[in-house]
């Protein structure tokens, strides 16, 4: 049982209390973005009431108090991924913004006959950029292959890996399947042939706390909309020694140390990719979030979305014809199936008739729908939020789902 107070914790979130078409929300698609607390919305009001102001440039009694919340969010978020220096945590827009900026960088360093692997369980927006870095650069992306069950193939990355390798990239978590993939033996593997690994956390940030300095990782992304936070803001953190190499990903006010029209140098890090204003609310919600998070403690909450996707994955596997995609070992937060003979849409709109919210389709993984021959399944995603009376709720759906539509 767990530690939690989940009655109390579900008092935190106001939009838990809201219905849809007439029946109280069951919010099952956290994996696309969670819900946010009282205690991070009451900053994000604060900030506008009390201290707007733009950061780093102002004299002013607003802009420092801006500067200084604001900076110390990234200490929040320096400590809570074990980062050895707070220059090493860039804020951006979210994931895809974190991907793009190393994939962007890494343009100068390629040429033709460098391999980039990836996985091949990867969300669009950590299989897209490397394909644009490697239409720039001449280099070949590799695809690292997964077996049924949605687990990699360690085998097969071992002997992908060689002295052409430069770069590998991998989700922690996987957004379709729920997989945890074995990110330490990947980054390590990767070392010994001296390629470079990206791990994009946007999945795995809710449920585990991953500590950078013991995975040796040279980037983790992560965007803030997953684990309570706003939209619209994320982390990349990167090795200084590979921040320090890589080129500015955008030119602008804030990334600058000196300006003259003949040349301009670089501000030092982390300014140096954090051009313009930056979303500054957001960033400070996003230390607000973590330490939300931190509060319940990321062993409790992992701890109990075990049992609540054990529950629910027994419960749906006693449903003939269902299907689960994604039957991982390791494998956290996300169960992902069809009904055999019906779309999954038909099913998601049904469930949304009762008050139920799921995602269905691809999941921005389409590699993945085409490896199991499939248009796309039906996901529910779980949050610490989530109780076994909404689980109930799922399978009741379902179960009046596949009596009307089959
Ligand atoms: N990677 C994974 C595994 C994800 O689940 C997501 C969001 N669905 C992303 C990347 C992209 O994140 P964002 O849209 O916040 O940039």
């Amino acid at each position: 049982e767990t530690s939690l107070d989940i009655a109390a914790i579900r008092k935190d979130f106001p939009i838990l209390n809201r219905e849809v078409n007439g029946q109280p929300l069951v919010y099952l698609d956290n994996a696309a973005t969670s819900q946010t607390p009282q205690q991070v919305i009451d900053v994000i009001v604060d900030y506008y009431h009390n201290y707007n102001a733009n950061i780093h440039r102002g004299v002013h009694r607003l802009s420092q108090e801006a500067t200084d919340v604001y900076e110390e969010a990234r200490k929040k978020i320096q400590k809570h991924f074990n980062i050895a220096k707070s220059h090493e945590v860039i804020f951006t827009s979210g994931t895809t913004h974190g991907i793009n900026l190393v994939a962007t960088g890494f343009t100068s360093f390629l040429k033709k006959g460098d391999e980039v692997l990836v996985s091949a369980m990867e969300h669009h927006s950590n299989i897209v950029p490397w394909q644009m870095l490697c239409e720039r650069t001449g280099a070949q992306l590799k695809v690292i292959p997964m077996n049924l069950d949605g687990e990699l193939v360690m085998e097969e990355y071992q002997s992908l890996l060689c002295e052409n390798t430069k770069l590998v990239f991998c989700n922690h978590v996987s957004n379709a399947l729920g997989t945890i993939n074995p990110i330490k033996e990947i980054i390590d593997a990767a070392h010994e042939v001296g390629a470079a690994v990206l791990i994009d956390g946007a999945q795995a940030a809710a449920h585990i706390k991953p500590d950078l300095q013991a995975l040796d990782v040279d980037f983790y992304t992560v965007s803030a909309h997953k684990m309570c936070g706003p939209t619209g803001v994320g982390m990349l953190y990167g090795k200084e020694e590979w921040l320090k190499k890589l080129p500015p990903y955008q030119g602008g006010g804030e990334m600058i140390a000196e300006v003259t029209f003949e040349k301009t140098t670089y501000a030092d890090l982390p300014h140096k990719f954090e051009a313009g204003t930056p979303n500054i609310c957001g960033g400070i919600a996003f230390g607000a979030a973590l330490d939300y998070m931190n509060h319940l403690g990321f062993d409790a909450i992992s701890q109990y979305e075990d049992e609540l996707i054990q529950y629910a994955t027994a419960q749906l596997l006693a449903i003939d014809g269902l299907k689960i995609y994604g039957t991982a070992k390791h494998k956290t937060s996300v169960i992902s199936f069809n009904i055999e003979g019906i779309h999954p849409y038909d099913i998601g709109t049904i469930l949304d008739k009762l008050g139920i919210a799921v995602r269905t389709g691809h999941h921005c993984a389409q590699p993945i729908m085409d490896f199991y021959k499939i248009p796309g399944t039906v996901r529910a995603s779980f949050s610490f939020y989530n109780t076994k009376e909404e689980v109930d709720k799922l399978v009741e759906g379902v179960k009046r789902a596949k009596s009307m539509l089959q």
